[in-house]
């Protein structure tokens, strides 16, 4: 059986490591890490989702803002309010939740962050650090930055001469995801909706990442044995066995058959999931000391 890798155990080492980090740049005099998360209108897991990213701010003693705008709210408008958060010396994250009411084109919003402040890390200054391998001064998305400490506890810093295969190419996980394992000297391969044969590609995987929002679509076969399964995906699925109208989460690998067959599977849910979290407060507190001009803190 596989070894199982306990996501919610390494992103309470990182928020550990975020708080003792907090608390010393108070020491130094140089003040507080600042959060400014903003909602557009009233998309209930959107507002699940802000809520459980302030919490963990203020849990971490962060400075942390939350701006709730009506769904009406015009482009011009969120432009406005980030410019005056750009401009604000107490704020080091900006984090826009997406996705964004209709009127609203999310590309523009995004590039409006200034990049020293997206602890998101979708602006292209901060897209394209990563694709060259400037990765000492960009912000990494989070969600494939959680994933690559994952992968770390199983795998140690240095991946080279391992096979990668991400599954997705979305911009958000796929993409820098595969610029990770890339840096990480892995041979990495990008599948996606029109690749050919994509369970015996997967086989091939020392390390198989699978992005793509499809309920347990990588079968158990599909994994070389061996290898170490990272499931990013996270589906909601009917559970009748729980009772009528009952649901259940699922990642994009059949974990009862994966299992059976990795090295080391992360499990939906408590796997990726709480690293994305623990990440954005990790991407703020490296942003807070380089505001101070402090060195770069490394997670
Ligand atoms: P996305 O933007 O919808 O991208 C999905 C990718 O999967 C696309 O590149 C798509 O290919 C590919 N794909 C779709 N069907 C496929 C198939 N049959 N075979 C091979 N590839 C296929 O999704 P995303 O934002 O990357 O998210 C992926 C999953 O991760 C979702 O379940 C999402 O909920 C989850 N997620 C989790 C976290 C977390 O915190 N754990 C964070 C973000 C996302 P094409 O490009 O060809 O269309």
């Amino acid at each position: 059986m596989a070894e199982v890798i306990d996501g919610k155990n390494v992103a309470a080492d990182v928020v550990a490591k975020v708080k003792a980090l907090t608390a010393d740049l108070a020491a130094k005099g140089k003040g507080q890490p600042g959060l400014a998360v903003v909602i557009v209108g009233e998309d209930p897991a959107s507002q699940v989702y802000v809520a459980s990213k302030s919490r963990t701010a203020k849990e971490c003693g962060f400075h942390s803002v939350q701006h709730t705008l009506p769904a009406q709210t015009t482009q011009a408008d969120l432009l406005k309010l980030i410019g005056t958060l750009n401009a604000d010396p107490a704020i080091h994250g900006i984090l826009v939740q997406l996705p964004l009411p209709a009127q609203i084109d999310a590309g523009t919003v995004i590039q409006a962050i200034a990049p020293e402040k997206d602890v998101d890390g979708f602006h292209f200054v901060n897209v394209g650090k990563l694709g060259t391998g400037e990765l000492d001064t960009a912000f990494v998305p989070c969600t494939p930055a959680g994933s690559m400490l994952l992968i770390e506890r199983v795998r140690g810093k240095d991946l080279s001469g391992l096979s990668a295969v991400v599954v997705g190419r979305s911009n958000i996980v796929g993409k820098p995801m595969a610029n990770l394992l890339l840096a990480a000297n892995c041979t990495v391969t990008i599948a996606h909706s029109r690749t050919r044969d994509l369970p015996a590609l997967a086989r091939t995987a020392d390390i198989l990442v699978a992005a793509v929002g499809r309920p347990e679509m990588v079968r158990g076969d599909w994994v070389k044995p061996g290898a170490t399964v990272i499931d990013v995906g996270i589906n909601r699925i009917p559970a009748p066995e729980k009772g009528e109208g009952k649901t259940r989460l699922v990642g994009d690998v059949a974990y009862a058959e994966a299992e059976k067959v990795a090295g080391a599977i992360t499990p939906v849910p408590g796997g990726v999931g709480p690293m994305t979290i623990a990440m954005l407060m990790a991407n703020t507190v490296v942003s807070a000391y380089l505001a101070a001009g402090l060195d770069r803190p490394s997670f």
